[in-house]
């Protein structure tokens, strides 16, 4: 079915197509997930138990832990990788896929075998690699074309890609939906790679009037643009990815990119992990990102593991609908949002999750008193601090006096504007935190460019906004 058929069907059809397509992946494509076999195999479920996404609920959620490697387990990832052998292909493909692969020797090893990755992007748990066949890379370039027509952008458009050069989704499905769309692309690799000088001249020289790049950097390159006197009038868009971004660093790109003669620009939010293998876009600020729903089932589930109702914020959960190479099946992906089934003011019908997405790996504890474990929502800190007093920030927390055994320890360094009362700034911000995050961390001035060198704003591939300098334990 053509996409813009696709995006403007009943919830009723839409709910069939993700039925339809469910069946046969999991009765024909997932016996080939040694993981899902087992699974299966010990819960007591058969392949065609799986009738409706209602019936997902028979299968026990997918975690992190299941699938990063251990000492003793270094292969975990391999056991989500589809991969048939001669009996089961025969065992377990419909009527049809066997005719195929029989006219065609070629096409079950372009449909399953590995061509491409990318590693997710974990700093605690070891990064697990996400196999794409050649099959997949066909979906990844249909869901940037999908992107490309939600943000409304056409082929006239010229793209500076700065996400940074990696095995990571931003940069490739940033790659490959410039492809699949026919736009011209200078895909830059980032400040670490290009560097943020050539960047600027390169978005003067090519006239792009779209930029893809993580929110931080973006700001940063914003900034040394200014600096330069660059003229960035041709720049009609942005589009984010890699991390969140907060409403006031919104508004400080804004301004800084009306600044550079930019008029009314654009500013739009990508939402992506690694498991789910492509990204979803806005169509315009705080819509909310829209699904593909021919290409994966997102539930939103309580702390049991219920699934809560439509606009109600909850854990974001994925199963894959029709990929191969590594799959998952009710991935929870520690993500906290709602999602709605309501045609948006676009008129498009499709699955839309929220726009406000919190990652629940910022949520950590601390022992910063003596009685007990603190849980401290560290996505408050973006909204508090990306304000328009405020250049740089960063965090860092540690250990009291270096000590294991001690008490932990916040620190939150800031580079002021020009022009701002640090005393006055501080003890605002003390107040802000401890009303919203009941803590009291130390506040320390910083200049600039010590900042950007903690920050690793040049020098690594996404800046190091909060540090856990903590000894593991
Ligand atoms: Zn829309």
């Amino acid at each position: 079915m053509n996409w813009k058929t696709l995006s403007h069907l009943s919830t009723r059809k839409i709910k069939n197509i993700q039925n339809k397509k469910l069946r046969y992946f999991i009765q024909h494509k997932v016996p080939f997930s040694p993981y899902y076999n087992d699974l299966f195999k010990e819960n007591k479920i058969r392949f065609s138990d799986i009738k409706t996404t209602d019936d997902l609920r028979k299968i026990p959620f997918t975690t992190k832990n299941d699938i990063a490697p251990t000492k003793n387990n270094p292969k975990k990832h391999a056991n989500f990788v589809l991969q048939p052998n001669k009996e089961s292909i025969k065992k377990y493909s419909s009527k049809l896929d066997l005719l195929k692969y029989a006219l065609n020797k070629n096409s079950a090893f372009k449909e399953f075998n590995p061509v491409h990755l990318h590693f997710t992007t974990g700093r605690t748990a070891n990064a697990v690699p996400f196999l794409y066949t050649a099959y997949d890379l066909e979906k990844l370039r249909e869901s940037g074309k999908r992107m490309m027509n939600i943000l409304d952008i056409n082929k006239d458009n010229k793209l500076i890609n700065a996400f940074p050069y990696a095995p990571h989704l931003a940069f490739w499905a940033t790659f490959f939906a410039a492809e699949a769309s026919g736009l011209f692309a200078l895909h830059t690799g980032g400040g670490k790679i290009l560097g943020t000088d050539k960047i600027i001249k390169s978005i003067q020289s090519t006239k792009a009037t779209l930029l893809a790049a993580i929110p931080g950097f973006a700001y940063h390159l914003l900034r040394e643009a200014k600096n330069k006197k660059a003229d960035f009038s041709s720049v009609k868009k942005i589009f984010f990815g890699g991390e969140r971004v907060s409403k006031g660093l919104r508004e400080k790109i804004r301004s800084m990119l009306t600044s550079l003669g930019s008029k009314n620009p654009e500013i739009f939010a990508t939402y992506a992990f690694t498991e789910g293998k492509v990204a979803w876009a806005e169509c315009k600020e705080n819509s909310g990102y829209h699904l593909y729903p021919d290409m994966e089932f997102i539930e939103i589930i309580d702390k049991n593991g219920e699934d809560v109702g439509e606009n109600e914020k909850g854990e974001i959960v994925y199963t894959a609908l029709d990929f191969r190479g590594t799959i998952v099946l009710r991935y929870k992906t520690g993500d906290v949002g709602s999602i709605t089934y309501e045609k948006c003011s676009c008129g498009r019908t499709l699955p839309r999750l929220s726009s406000e997405i919190e990652r629940s790996s910022e949520i950590k504890e601390f022992n910063l008193t003596k009685v007990k474990g603190t849980l401290v929502n560290l996505n408050a800190f973006f909204e508090i601090l990306n304000t328009k007093e405020i250049e740089e920030w960063q965090v860092e927390i540690k250990k009291k006096n270096n000590d294991p055994y001690e008490l932990d320890e916040l620190i939150v360094y800031i580079s002021p504007k020009k022009n701002i009362d640090f005393i006055k700034l501080k003890s605002k911000l003390k107040k802000i935190l401890y009303d919203e995050l009941e803590i009291t961390p130390q506040i320390v001035k910083m200049d600039l460019k010590e900042i950007l060198d903690r920050l690793g704003m040049e020098t690594e591939l996404k800046e190091k906004r909060i540090i856990d300098n903590r000894p593991k334990t």
